[in-house]
């Protein structure tokens, strides 16, 4: 796609714009030192740079960015040559990454529009999967995604670039993506999931012509390599608008591609505690994001699957499968379902499994076997989790609201209360895979990075 094909199409005509520094509020002072130096200093040495993507939009907007994306005209080679604390990765993308501390500045070279056989472009079907060709920032503005990320804020004269239309798309609040959506999906499918995540985060409308090829296009997430989507899948889920992603990925019809266990299940549930589950647990962990909090993917997948783990474990019973052996074999069969679409690293799905597996155990009133949950390195994940599963039962909901205010109390007063716990339904006290017997021999596991839950 070259810049004269894209400025006759209409929806983006004439757009290209030098925004001067007193236009526009961009100030150096919201600029991370390591970004600025690494500005400075390309530009000292004769190079092209600019801040782009979503630092010059999230700054535009008066926001925060947590990264800061610089774009040159010089080579990785060149960039790496003018940084000691430099090193040069990726293969589909070959980026510099400049190191201060704990600062990582990614460098990336304009990308071109044209292949000349000199670069090093390569398309499967359509897929994009390697882009190495360079060129100039207004043939790199094209490649970029959606026209609110291909804006540069220029060191040279503190102006701002806009070639696709993208500050009248700020002001509007549209996200639309650059060039044919159709071509531009099929180069990149998991441009979809951006789409739905960057409108979630940002409250943004995704503009009609860039939303309308997902009920063809969204198949295409199959292809899409599954680490690639464990990676779109923490942006989406676990950034702080983990309920906003999550309500725009069912809105556009994209969610049955990413977890489509998930999605069946919350389209088949008769009760609406399948959909509270999952949008309360999202809504906890965007709180913790802000709060600057840990959080864990375990308790994520733990709470995603928790419908589809229950349905199968419950028809694994009814054709005669005895109670723990079909939730061990439910849980491992939706896990490894799931990996398929997405890449699940094996310790958060040993984590999600902890949890399904400590719920029973609450219901549990023996002064031995109660102490001994509370003192399991994963109680508090399993003990926000059963408030999340409040709405399944009134009795669930009194035994975690017993669990609430016995967790307080001392050893003596504890036990003494044991008494007063709350029965749960034969099948509900069933209702989860028991620790498997071979787990018992592996050394303790370190906690993940929350050592706990959520709540
Ligand atoms: P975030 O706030 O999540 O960091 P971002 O827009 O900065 O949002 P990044 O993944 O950091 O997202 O990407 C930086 C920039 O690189 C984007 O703003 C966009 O210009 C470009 N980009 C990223 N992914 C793609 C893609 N799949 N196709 C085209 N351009 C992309
Ligand atoms: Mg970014």
């Amino acid at each position: 796609m070259s810049l004269e094909t894209y400025e006759n199409n209409d929806l983006n005509e004439g757009l290209f714009r030098i925004i001067p520094r007193a236009e526009h509020s961009i100030s150096r002072r919201n600029i991370s030192s390591g970004a600025v130096r690494v500005l400075y200093r390309l530009h000292e040495a004769g190079y092209r740079a600019c801040l782009v993507g979503g630092a010059v939009r999230d700054l535009l907007l008066g926001g925060n960015p947590k990264d800061f994306d610089v774009a040159t005209d010089a080579t990785p080679e060149q960039v790496r040559a003018l940084f000691r604390n430099c090193r040069l990765i990726g293969r589909r993308f070959r980026l510099a990454h400049v190191l201060f501390g704990r600062e990582i500045v990614e460098v990336a070279t304009f990308r071109g529009s044209e292949d000349d056989g000199s670069g090093d472009r390569h398309l499967v079907d359509g897929r994009l999967v390697r882009d190495n060709v360079y060129g100039t920032i207004e043939e790199d503005a094209l490649r970029r995604d959606f026209t609110i990320n291909a804006l540069y804020y220029d060191i040279a004269d503190f102006s701002v670039l806009d070639a696709v239309g993208g500050m009248a798309d700020l002001e509007r609040r549209v996200l639309r993506l650059i060039g044919d959506p159709d071509l531009r999906y099929r180069e990149d499918p998991v441009r979809m999931l951006r789409a739905a995540r960057i409108a979630a985060k940002l409250d943004f409308t995704i503009a009609p012509e860039t939303a309308a090829p997902f009920a063809k296009l969204a198949p295409l997430l199959a292809e899409a390599p599954p680490a690639r989507l464990f990676d779109e899948c923490m942006k989406l889920f676990m950034s702080g608008y983990g309920l906003a992603s999550f309500r725009a990925l069912e809105q556009h019809g994209l969610l049955q591609y990413v977890f489509p266990a998930t999605a069946r299940s919350i389209a088949e549930a008769k009760a609406p505690h399948v959909r509270q589950l999952i949008e309360e647990m999202l809504a906890s962990t965007d709180a913790r994001v802000r709060a600057d909090k840990p959080v864990t993917p375990a308790f994520l997948l733990a709470a995603l699957l928790w419908e589809p783990v229950r349905q199968a474990a419950e028809a694994l019973v009814v054709a005669g499968t005895e109670h723990t052996a079909a939730w061990q074999d439910a849980a491992d069969r939706v896990l490894r379902e799931q990996s398929r679409h997405v890449a699940l690293p094996r310790r958060f799905t040993l984590g999600a499994e902890e949890i399904w597996a400590l719920q029973p155990r609450f219901a549990q009133n023996t002064r031995k076997r109660a102490l001994r949950l509370l003192a399991h390195p994963r109680f508090r994940a399993a003990y926000d989790f059963l408030l999340l599963r409040a709405g399944e039962s009134p009795q669930l909901a009194a035994l975690g609201h017993w669990w609430t205010i016995a967790q307080e109390l001392g050893a003596d007063e504890f036990a003494a209360q044991l008494a007063t716990m709350p029965e749960l339904a034969a099948a509900e006290a069933e209702a989860a895979p028991r620790k498997r017997a071979r787990r018992r021999r592996r050394k303790p596991q370190t906690a993940a990075p929350s050592g706990s839950g959520q709540a």
